[in-house]
């Protein structure tokens, strides 16, 4: 592992699965050196500056039974809720006022919200609040993202949860890997942002799947690579699925990620700090650029639990930002204004 890492150090990338699955172990002075290493290749390819992109649950109402989430049809535990256009609307100019310079509207699979509807939302919010607008709705067809497209959706972001197919289908009664593969190119081709990712750690939770996921990730050429570890639900059927034995892992799959992906945008994704209180500023100090404030109306958030432990359920979206801002000035580092490159590996 020391040669490993003196190789990143150099400015290597490890590219063989047997060789994550060393670095994924890496402990003490070992994942000190592996994370320092994400950190200051973050540093000195993204900057300081990092972008506040704020997310909206802007509907739990899903039509899908994925197996771990805790917003799945079969949850008949959750009160369901659809946010207003006219309430969204209101949340998007508040979060242009807070430093945001994403709106990112994250949903259930919802059929209501048809694409005529959700065109005319991204098109207000953008000529309202000026923000860009990334959509995190779930799959939809080549028709549907070119119209969004046209309409003026900039991102969009669609985890494809995990790289085998078999273990694929045991969660995903109602969707194939195939069908999200297949959407992420159609995105790419239609001019969008794309963002992807997937859970560490979903059972059986192997260093060779995640090792596996992460060099998948990287041969997507992502623009953005969103990554959180699997905490199990109770109302879920992955309910009682025990986290990684060893909590290095979570963390030094995002320095990996990092590594893999110099120039990736890498959010420090809500569920780490659901792992430990300081999760999202741990995972900020080793390899993440971007960070998602909840911009979610307080009287929503109980309802939006995709998994338990979600933190700041009785705050609202001010004191999100503020606590995002205060946050970023004790690590030493600046929000980013307005928009940035897109990641360079991803032009071609
Ligand atoms: N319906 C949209 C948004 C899904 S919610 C879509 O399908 O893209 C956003 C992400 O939350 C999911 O992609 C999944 O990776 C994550 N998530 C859901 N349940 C989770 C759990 N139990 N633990 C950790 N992450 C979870």
């Amino acid at each position: 592992m020391d040669k490993l890492l003196r190789d990143i150090a150099a400015g290597a990338t490890p590219s063989e699965q047997a060789d994550l699955c060393l670095l994924l172990q890496a402990q003490g002075p070992a994942q000190a050196r592996l994370l320092a290493s994400a950190d200051s290749l973050r540093r000195q390819r993204k900057g300081d500056a990092v972008h506040l992109r704020g997310i909206l649950e802007f509907s739990n109402y899903c039509r899908n039974d994925c197996a771990y989430c805790g917003i799945r049809r079969g949850n008949a535990n959750v009160e369901r809720y659809r946010m207003a256009p006219k309430e969204i609307l209101a949340e998007a100019q508040s979060a242009a006022e807070r430093g945001c310079d994403t709106l990112v509207l994250q949903s259930g699979e919802d059929p209501w919200w048809t694409t005529a509807r959700l065109g005319d939302l991204v098109r207000a919010v953008k000529d309202e609040a000026g923000l860009a607008v990334t959509l995190s709705v779930g799959v939809r067809d080549r028709a549907e993202l070119e119209r969004l497209r046209a309409d003026g959706a900039d991102r969009w972001l669609l985890r494809f949860e995990t790289s085998d197919p078999e273990l694929f289908a045991r969660i995903h009664p109602d969707e194939s890997l195939a069908r999200r593969l297949q959407c992420l190119r159609d995105l790419r081709e239609l001019g969008y942002e794309v963002g992807s990712g997937f859970m560490i750690g979903l059972p059986p939770g192997t260093l060779e799947i995640i090792a596996r996921d992460l060099l998948f990730a990287r041969a997507l050429h992502l623009d953005m690579i969103g990554c959180g570890p699997f905490i199990a639900h109770p109302d879920t059927p992955l309910a009682g699925t025990p986290r990684l034995t060893d909590s290095s892992v979570y963390y030094n799959t995002m320095a990996l990620l990092r590594l893999l992906n110099p120039d990736a945008n890498i959010p420090a994704t809500t569920a780490f700090d659901a792992l430990d209180t300081d999760g999202r500023n741990r995972v900020l100090q080793a390899g993440a650029n971007v960070f998602m404030p909840n911009l979610t109306p307080t009287r929503y958030r109980r309802h939006y639990q995709l998994y338990p432990g979600k933190p700041c359920l009785r705050e609202d979206g001010l004191a999100c930002s503020r606590c995002a801002q205060d946050r970023l000035q004790r690590l030493g580092r600046t929000v980013a204004r307005g928009e940035e490159s897109r990641n360079p590996a991803t032009q071609s």
